[in-house]
């Protein structure tokens, strides 16, 4: 665990180091004030080329096989309905983290001694009421909806899943060093999320396995795929690709995470978002 982690650290700070640069543009939006549904990232007008010419052989794919890779513990269920999925989640991450209170069994000091810029964020790690109702079959959106701010999708267990933006005036590469060792913090409002990967989980499900559902209802994969680690040039604007997973022997269109920004979702949702209330 350390030294994935510790790689993972160093990716960082080079990616810090190399593109912060490059990536100003995308730091200026806001996470931690305004975590509501409003999105206020720009939707990109899309002229993407390769999803486009799938539409027609994507969309209607049956997701609720998906409902038994969440774990059912207190802190998240779903409830497969006729049109759609809808998980209720606590957002209380299973593994332990130094955002947890004290007297939580679950604290743990921050101990990764290969990030000395770690810095604790003020937030504590405070149980939520998130229900997402997401299409049960996802269908492509030419529109491709901005991601909005607070959560876009809910991961297996129970924590929300955020953009590749920050807070207004942060800086979500800054923000990388408030990360617990499992690679999440909670926001204002003690909403635990993850922005990278979540290392807990492609640790112990592996680091090709389903970890999570986004808005729209497509899958969320973690970031190798048949042995080999993917990079964003694998994937379209949105982040993802189409093809069978061992879920879908059929093919679907699927979101994987890299070790680049934008992380886990790019440039909007891919499909029509279901909804969040919280
Ligand atoms: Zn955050
Ligand atoms: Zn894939």
């Amino acid at each position: 665990m350390p030294s994935n982690t510790y790689s993972k650290r160093m990716t960082h700070k080079n990616f810090i180091v190399t593109l912060s640069i490059l990536i100003l543009f995308a730091c200026s939006d806001d996470e931690d004030q305004n975590e509501t549904t409003e999105a206020s990232n720009t939707t990109t007008t899309s002229s993407n080329n390769s999803t486009s010419n799938n539409t027609s052989t994507v969309g209607g794919t049956d997701i609720s096989i998906l409902a038994e890779k969440f774990y059912y513990n207190s802190a998240v269920s779903v409830v497969v309905n006729d049109d759609n999925l809808v998980i209720s989640a606590k957002d209380l991450p299973d593994h332990k983290s130094a955002y947890y209170n004290t007297n939580n069994p679950l604290y743990e000091s921050y101990n990764e001694p290969n990030n000395p810029s770690f810095k604790l964020n003020p937030n504590n790690i405070l149980e939520q009421d998130i229900v997402m109702t997401i299409p049960r079959f996802p269908k492509i959106d030419n529109s491709h909806e901005a991601t909005p701010m607070g959560p876009m999708g809910i991961a297996v267990n129970s924590v929300a899943i955020f953009n590749q933006m920050a807070a207004p005036g942060d800086d979500i590469l800054e923000e990388l060093n408030t990360f617990d060792q499992y690679e999440g913090h909670p926001a204002p409002g003690g909403i635990y999320h993850y922005h990278i990967e979540p290392v807990w989980l492609t640790q112990t499900l592996g680091e090709d396995a389903f970890i999570g559902l986004l808005l729209d209802g497509f899958p969320v994969y973690g970031p190798v795929e048949n042995s080999i680690r993917l990079t964003n040039d694998d994937l379209d604007d949105y982040h993802g690709h189409i093809h069978d997973t061992p879920e879908f022997p059929e093919g679907i269109y699927h979101y994987h995470i890299t070790d680049e920004l934008p992380w886990i979702n790019g440039d909007g949702f891919y499909g029509t978002p279901g909804n969040i209330t919280r």
